[in-house]
């Protein structure tokens, strides 16, 4: 099974390897043959010939069984047509990646862990508010005159649609409970649409609880009642928003996983940036990146048919939350004294002990 790697920017390379050295131990634990394409992107990859997104990364995310993608530092990227290329963006055009999977769970031992959280976020992925997205030509934020500033919000039925079932199939495999956040009665037109198609999916998933809540209601209801939240279904935007308090609740930002799935290629990438301030020190937290290969491991899993997949994804997953356990190999944006490369050899050596 062959991954493309895209390692990506700052602390992208650091945790990456991090993320493959655990990858390696699952894979001689469990008797999966992984190979690693690994290509230089991001500002390395700039300097050396001009592109962030060299044309032969782009092709082997496309080939690969799936994609590993380290964080981008896209603000210090020089304009487009200077060579300086959204990763994620395109990778996520290009194979059409509409679903953007994050959890957010609380572990034992993890400082300002919020007590009963354990949800993921489903988050539409391809329109919404980003302005690059959403018109087939031009730009979807304008100003007609110079004290004048519009923004537009494209919702599709067909990708309300296709994102309300990724919703539901993944709350079969869980709590089987979705609650969809927006602000239909503001939003009358745009979540109007939105929560139509979903309500629709809905009636084909009698095995599975919808409920709907506004998102301002949401944002408090994620601190005041956690357990309350099973499969939280939203618009690009909010989803952006809310994934990230969630993680922060479980945390911090530094868990956070991301899945970028779509019907026929996903992307594993952690769910934060790429961390300028930290990077190069040895200290950025690999666990979103590590979480994040889990998922990928267990979607490929699923559409292989190959147990094994599945049951390498769970024993990560285990490994994980017994390293976070130990304030000695944490790290420390969770109040830790580990580092990247100790928080990962504990990981893989839990996998190692069969634990
Ligand atoms: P982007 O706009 O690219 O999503 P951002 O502005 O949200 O990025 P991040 O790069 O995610 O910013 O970083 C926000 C803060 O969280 C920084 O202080 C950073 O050091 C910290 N941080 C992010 N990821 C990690 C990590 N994996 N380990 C430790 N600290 C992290």
């Amino acid at each position: 099974m062959k991954l493309a790697v895209l390692p990506g920017d700052d602390i992208g390379p650091e945790i990456t390897e991090a993320a493959l050295s655990v990858l390696d131990a699952a894979a001689t634990r469990f008797g999966l043959n992984l190979e690693f394409d690994v290509h230089e992107v991001g500002m390395a990859a700039h300097r050396r010939i001009g592109t962030t997104l060299p044309a032969s990364a782009l092709e082997a995310a496309r080939t690969s069984d799936g994609v590993i993608l380290g964080p981008g530092g896209m603000t210090a990227y020089p304009p487009r047509e200077d060579g300086g290329i959204n990763i994620p963006g395109t990778i996520r055009r290009q194979l059409d990646l509409y679903a953007n999977i994050r959890p957010a769970r609380s572990r034992a031992g993890v400082p300002r862990a919020l007590p009963g959280l354990d949800c993921v976020i489903v988050r539409e992925n391809t329109e919404g508010f980003y302005a690059d997205r959403n018109l087939f030509q031009g730009y979807g934020e304008f100003m007609p005159t110079a004290d004048v500033a519009i923004s537009l919000r494209l919702i599709t039925a067909k990708a309300s649609h296709r994102i309300g079932r990724v919703a539901f199939e993944t709350a079969r495999q869980r709590g089987r409970h979705v609650t969809m956040v927006g602000k239909r009665h503001v939003l009358q037109v745009t979540d109007g649409l939105f929560m139509r198609q979903v309500e629709a999916v809905a009636a084909e998933y009698p095995d599975v609880t919808l409920r709907e809540i506004d998102v301002d209601a949401m944002a408090a209801d994620l601190y005041t009642r956690p357990d309350q939240f099973d499969v939280i279904l939203t618009t690009n935007m909010f989803g952006d928003i809310l994934s990230n308090q969630a993680v922060a609740l479980s945390g911090g930002l530094g868990l956070a996983a991301a899945l970028n799935v779509g019907d026929g290629h996903a992307a594993a990438n952690a769910g934060h940036g790429s961390a300028p301030d930290i990077a190069g020190r040895g200290i950025a937290n690999p666990s979103g990146i590590i979480l994040s290969s889990a998922l990928l491991l267990r979607w490929l899993g699923t559409r292989s048919g190959n147990n094994a997949l599945g049951a390498a994804a769970a024993a990560i997953e285990a490994s994980v939350d017994r390293a976070l356990g130990d304030s000695d190999c944490r790290t420390r944006d969770l109040g830790g004294e580990g580092d990247t490369k100790r928080f990962a050899k504990a990981v893989a050596n839990g996998l190692r002990d069969k634990g």
